[in-house]
Parts: C-alpha cells; structure tokens; sequence
C-alpha cells in the first residue's frame, strides 16, 4: 500500500504535515486554494490567442492554460506553434491581466525559449511548466524542471502507471530543489473508461492531499475527452469537473477554444468561449458545496482537539 513515508519531501509526515505553500505572480497555491485554469489545449493563430485570454479577463481569471508544445501520438499531426508563438502569448496575456500560463514542456530547451520570450515581453506573464502524462517518468526532464526555481510545475499523473509510480515523478522535481509543486489527476487510459477518452480517477483527489502536501489539479476535458451531455443536458466534462470539486481540487485544467471545431488540438472535447460563465458558475456552486461540507465537520474537529489536549 501507497504510504507517505515513502515521499521524502512532499509526502505529509509525522513532523512534516505543513501543506506546500507558494505564490507565483501574486496567485498564492496551496491545499485550500482554488483556481481555474483555462484556456487552449493547442495555441492557436494570433486572433484566436486573443479572444481566448479576452474571454478570460472578462470573466474575471487571472490563470490560463496555453500549449505552445504538443507531445502527439502520430508523427503527422500537428506538433504546436512552439517558440515562434510564444511572443504574441506572452503578449496578450499581458495586455488581459493574465498572471500564470499553464504551459506543457517536453525538453530542456523550452525552459530556455519560454525564458527568452519572457524576458523580451517584459516578463508581461508568469508560466508554470507542465510535464504532461506521457512524461510523467522522463526522470531526465523531471532533473532538470526540479533543478530550476524560477516556474512553478504541475505535474500530470502518468496515464498507465499506478497513483505511487507518479507521486514518485513529484519526488523527483522536489529531490532535485524544486517544491512548488502542484500534482494533475487526469484520467487513466483504460478501455474500461469508454465511451470516455480515460478512466476518471477523481476519487484521489483526496488520496493525494492525504499523502502528500501538494495543492492537486484536476483535469475534466483529458479524462472525459467529448461534449456529450448527460439526460438532464448538462455536459460530461461539467459533471466530472463537480466530481472532483466536490472531493475538494485545488485546481481545475480545462480546454476552451473560441471556434472548437477548428481547434488544431483535441478539438472534440474544447468548449466553447461562450459556455466559459457558465462553466464557472457551475464550478462556484459545487465549490461552495465543497465549503460547506468542510464547515459542517468544525464542530466535530474543534471538539476532537480539546479532547485530545
Ligand atoms: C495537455 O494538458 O495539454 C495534455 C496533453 O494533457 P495530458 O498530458 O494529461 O494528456
Ligand atoms: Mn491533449
């Protein structure tokens, strides 16, 4: 069985249970924070980058998520704008208020190029580095995002190994210095998830904030991958996204795209800039349930620690 002790630094153990706490551009991370992180799975042409952080800024984000290097399963389709988009990312962040870019890395020489982009937009943004699935046990690429402080990481799990196998992956950016680590459940491949891209595994959002001290990130659009709805018509990625607000995610990735069915990336499970209020409305109310849920149990705990003491 998975225990904490076997996590040196991130696991939460006796004498190190203070959960990680870090602020990145002004946006604190923690166990109790809550963010969503929206935006496009692939970066896309200029005008669409704008529109999306444009929908952002109006409904009130400060976080974003933008692929500018796509890790694919065939070798024909397309592999992102890589470093030639990052200036007008950056840009347009800047120009909507965006402080945090979610941005999958795959080699050393992003860090280098994302930094370079950075600076020549006068640091108009912040990036937090994501090791996307497929990565999850490139020990090589996890030395040397954990070697660097300057981005924080969010680290997906791997999609076919166990929950142990990828807080181990978590392990290593922090065994090499780096503990601004926020942990992404994603789904797992299984056909036993169908009609569903990946197996929801939302049930560990809590397994991990047990576990470790890391703030954890959900990810409904990979796990669900399609715009189906349930009989009511709400959509699969809104209930699976309640799923695990309700279990109490820190974090919630989330594909959007202004034109979905022209999106370069995973088009079929984007939704659309105009379901981005709703979306978050939804999210609000769950959140809310979350809180409530967690004051219902004060009274219980105030009176367990004064019989402990
Ligand atoms: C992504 O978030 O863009 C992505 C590719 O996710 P994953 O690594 O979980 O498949
Ligand atoms: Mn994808």
């Amino acid at each position: 069985m998975t225990k904490a002790d076997e996590f040196r630094i991130l696991g939460r153990r006796k004498g190190n249970e203070e959960p990680i706490r870090f602020e990145y551009q002004g946006v604190a991370f923690d166990q109790e924070c809550f963010h969503v992180v929206a935006g496009l799975n692939a970066v896309d042409t200029r005008e669409f980058t704008e529109r999306t952080f444009k929908a952002l800024h109006a409904a009130g984000q400060v976080c974003a998520r933008m692929g500018a290097y796509k890790p694919r399963t065939s070798p024909y389709s397309f592999q992102g704008y890589g470093k030639q988009c990052l200036p007008y990312v950056f840009e347009a962040a800047g120009k909507y208020g965006i402080r945090v870019i979610s941005m999958e890395v795959t080699r050393d020489e992003h860090l280098d190029e994302i930094r370079e982009a950075l600076r020549a937009t006068g640091d108009a943004t912040g990036v937090m580095l994501q090791i996307g699935t497929r990565n999850t046990q490139n020990f090589e690429l996890l030395k040397i995002v954990g070697r660097q402080k300057d981005f924080p990481v969010l680290l997906k799990r791997g999609f076919g190994i166990t929950l142990s196998e990828s807080l181990n992956a978590a392990e290593y950016l922090a065994s090499e210095g780096n503990r601004k680590v926020i942990f992404g459940l994603r789904g797992v491949k299984t056909n036993m998830g169908e009609p569903h891209r990946n197996f929801l595994d939302f049930a560990h959002v809590p397994v991990v904030k047990r576990l470790t001290r890391m703030p954890v990130c959900i990810d409904p659009s990979h796990a669900i991958g399609l715009r189906t709805r349930g009989s009511e018509g709400i959509l699969d990625i809104m209930h699976a996204t309640a799923q695990g607000i309700i279990a109490g995610a820190n974090m919630v990735l989330v594909d959007f795209h202004p034109a979905p069915d022209q999106a370069l990336v995973d088009g079929p499970q984007a939704l659309s800039l105009d379901e981005l209020p709703l979306l978050l409305e939804d999210v609000q109310i769950v959140r809310e349930a979350y809180e409530k849920r967690l004051a219902r149990l004060e009274p219980q705990l105030a009176r367990g620690s004064a019989q402990a003491s």
